[in-house]
């Protein structure tokens, strides 16, 4: 063997141990380097770290006690390759507390960020859009008036012009010439309006996916984000009108035992069902949106909190009266029941500190035995251990 080629082998032969991750096994067997004897092909270079991957995602599921599922496969994957750094952080520290790694917690977590990231991206991208449409609206509609301005002017020249009687070759054709002009203006003029066209048809496609990207696909309901606006929105407009706010959280009563007993998409159903249930209190002054989760949340205008709570105390009873079944297996849900709290938003110096209120109470309401609206600040009477 030369002894370049004999260099390169042992570069090789480094690189090998590195990559299979069989160099800490051989440091510990100081001389004895494995023999490469022959090029190595694609395949044997990237085999073990495939493996080597695969094995991780297995631990990775195993560890967790997590079934095998295009979910779990995809978490497991951003956490072995560090794609999802801060599921990775939470589920480490969560394993640290010795709390379980659940499929519906990584769901949580997963819609949390998803809704976060994408959202807010998607929000600061469209509004980017809109300005720019706007702004080329606006500069498109300004030229299209100079030039329909610029041609009527140009017409009355050509009409002086040809009207003059004496018409010798220079004045004929720079009569053509102006004509000339004057009909490349009006093309510009329809081109321009075509253009304006357009940018109304953008804006309004604009519009929709805007309507699209506040809206909870499941229940059709208004999501988080929307909610946030709407929220805004009505505290700026009650308090110029000098008008109350209410604001409510509600959450179903042990959800996730409808998803362990009837599944997930049955789970889905039972939600669509309480959301479309809870907005039929929706009216002009009062708007129900999908909070996230198994969560809404509800806005009321010129409301008292004693008004506000009788509404949806008789949406809550309303549900709990039912008495729902799985359409799939015909086998029954048993009762579905929420709980709720609602703060008065004026009560309170801002409205972080309101919304925290109506989820306190909200808390106290699961507390004390669920099924029940609790205004914030509301004794809850005994509290119920938990089973
Ligand atoms: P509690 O009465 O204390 O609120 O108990 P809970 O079981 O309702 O609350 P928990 O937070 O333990 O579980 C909520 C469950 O809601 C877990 C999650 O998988 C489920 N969930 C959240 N979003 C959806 C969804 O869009 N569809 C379905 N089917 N389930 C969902
Ligand atoms: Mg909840
Ligand atoms: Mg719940």
């Amino acid at each position: 063997m030369s002894e370049q080629t004999s260099d390169e082998n042992a570069r090789k032969s480094r690189w090998w141990q590195w990559f299979s991750g069989s160099a800490e096994a051989d440091a510990d067997e100081p001389g004895v380097e494995p023999q490469i004897s022959r090029e190595l092909t694609a395949r044997e270079v990237w085999l073990p770290a495939k493996r080597r991957m695969i094995s991780k995602i297995a631990d990775f599921l195993i560890d967790h006690d997590l079934e095998v599922l295009p979910m779990t496969l995809t978490v497991a994957y951003e956490c072995v390759t560090g794609g999802a750094p801060r599921l990775a952080q939470l589920i480490l520290e969560r394993t640290e507390k010795g709390l379980p790694i659940t499929l519906s917690w990584i769901e949580e977590q997963r819609g949390e960020s998803t809704y976060d990231k994408n959202g807010e991206a998607l929000a600061v991208l469209m509004s980017r859009l809109e300005d720019s449409l706007d702004e080329f609206s606006k500069t498109t509609s300004g030229a299209r008036t100079a030039t329909s301005e610029y041609s009527s002017a140009l017409k009355q020249h050509v009409d002086e012009l040809e009207g003059v009687g004496r018409a010798g070759v220079v004045i004929t054709e720079l009569a053509a010439l102006t004509r000339a002009m004057m009909e490349r203006s009006i093309a510009i003029e329809n081109e321009l309006a075509c253009s304006e066209r357009r940018a109304e048809v953008l804006q309004s496609s604009l519009e929709e996916t805007r309507r699209m990207a506040e809206m909870d696909h499941l229940t059709g309901l208004p999501n988080r984000r929307a909610f946030d606006h709407m929220l805004d929105r009505e505290m700026r407009e009650a308090r110029e009108a000098g008008e109350t706010l209410c604001v409510a959280f509600v959450d179903i009563d042990h959800f996730k035992r409808v998803n362990d007993t009837h599944g997930h998409p049955a789970g889905d159903r039972v939600l669509k069902f309480v959301g479309e249930t809870l907005n039929r209190i929706a009216d002009a002054r009062c708007f129900v949106a999908r909070h996230g989760g198994e969560e809404f949340a509800v806005i009321w205008r010129n409301h008292t909190v004693e008004k506000a709570w009788k509404k949806l105390d008789a949406a809550r009873e309303d549900i709990a009266d039912r008495r729902l079944i799985n359409r799939a297996n015909d086998t029954p849900f048993g009762k579905i029941t929420f709980s709720g709290g609602i703060a008065d938003v004026f009560a309170y110096p801002e409205k972080s500190a309101a919304l925290k209120a109506a989820d306190e109470a909200l808390y106290l309401a699961k507390q004390s035995g669920r099924n029940r609206i609790l205004k914030a600040g509301e004794d809850p009477g005994p509290l119920v251990k938990a089973a």
